[in-house]
């Protein structure tokens, strides 16, 4: 082994992006992006808890984002940039670009002394209406997630699951159920609404859609962002024995599954949407009838498309499986490592435990 190789996780001189303790940092910017400690400045690229976190002085973010940003951090104090709007801090261009996440997430674009870098945060590749698509951004090192970083993880076309969503609700309500569908209150929740809505329009909806409390707020974002949703209700607006209950689509978080919320609705049938529910053992685990794949993750497909579409010779994995990826990438000649981040999971609540894994791990060596 020659010694005056870098090792694969150390940085290197002029490196724009470096692993700190606080965060991931740009040396000569003096900035951090999505910092899980608190600091003078953050670029932040999405508002999900774990990207976008209280206590730094001051956050900028892009301007369709600053809705949900401050729904969840009232009171910081935030700039914020159109996509593609450049701004040069301490030397060092900084330009923000569709990430096709959720609402208002973004990749973040350095150059300085010739080098550009794009740290990614959350990514997905399909447009689903509800925020800007992703934009590949050429670059010479790309900074990527890898949350479905494994072969298994390959999703259907959102108009395909939105199909099984709808039909699914249409059997309910004409069998007298309510139907419950889990999802993540910000940026699953409403895509949700927004794909059934496109998709059925107003009037062809089977019944009305209840959503619960939790994501009133974030769903007036959407709305104060132009993304179209139904009409919708909490359930409080509806009379107790109301028939339309047993009608009605019930778009809740994980943490009401199995509170005293659902008794209004009965018997329901219940669903979990979330790319976990790929694997047959989630949705086991989960004790729920249906699992609709829908994730606002790229796909294992889609993580490889985004990482060769930047052209970048240089990709730096962060989070989700990370081994994976490093080492996928490492035997097809990308110089491949990793950030220890301290990025979690938008579907957690969803998350296979490790007995599940093993399973992803047997049907992914099946034929
Ligand atoms: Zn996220
Ligand atoms: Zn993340």
């Amino acid at each position: 082994m020659d010694p005056t190789r870098p090792l694969p996780d150390s940085p290197r001189p002029g490196d724009l992006i470096v692993a700190r303790p606080e965060g991931l940092y740009c040396p000569p910017g003096d900035f951090y992006i999505d910092p899980w400690r608190p600091v003078e400045r953050a670029v932040i690229t999405h508002a999900h808890s774990d990207h976008a976190r209280f206590g730094h002085a001051h956050y900028l973010c892009t301007a369709p984002g600053r809705g949900v940003l401050l729904a969840r951090l009232p009171g910081i104090q935030l700039d914020t940039l159109r996509y593609g709007e450049r701004i040069t801090h301490h030397g060092v261009t900084l330009s923000l670009h569709p990430a096709g996440h959720v609402l208002g997430s973004a990749q973040v674009r350095l150059e300085h002394g010739g080098q550009v870098w794009v740290a990614s945060g959350d990514y997905k590749l399909e447009a689903d209406g509800t925020c800007d698509p992703f934009e590949p951004v050429p670059c010479d090192t790309f900074i990527t997630e890898s949350t479905f970083g494994l072969p298994i993880y390959r999703w259907p076309p959102q108009a395909t699951l939105m199909d099984e969503i709808f039909d699914w609700w249409q059997a309910n309500a004409r069998a007298g159920r309510a139907s419950i569908v889990y999802a993540y209150t910000f940026g699953k929740a409403q895509r949700i609404l927004h794909g059934l809505l496109r998709h059925a329009g107003a009037d062809g909806m089977p019944g009305p859609v209840i959503v619960h409390g939790a994501l009133t707020q974030l769903n007036a974002a959407y709305a104060g962002a132009g993304v179209a949703l139904p009409p919708t209700a909490l359930v409080s607006e509806l009379p107790a024995r109301s028939p339309l209950l047993r009608q009605a689509l019930v778009v809740a978080p994980p943490s009401a599954q199995r509170s005293p919320w659902l008794r209004r609705f009965g018997d329901a049938s219940d669903a979990f949407a979330s790319g976990w529910m790929q694997l047959r053992g989630t949705r086991r685990r989960r004790g729920v009838d249906r699992g609709f794949a829908l994730s606002d993750h790229a796909d294992w497909p889609g993580l490889l498309h985004a990482i060769s579409a930047t052209g970048a010779a240089r990709i730096i994995v962060t989070h989700g499986n990370v081994p994976v990826m490093v080492r996928y990438l490492g035997e097809r000649g990308w110089q491949a490592q990793a950030f220890d981040t301290e990025y979690g999971d938008d579907d957690e609540a969803a998350r296979p435990d490790p007995a599940v894994s093993a399973e992803a791990a047997q049907e992914q060596a099946a034929p």
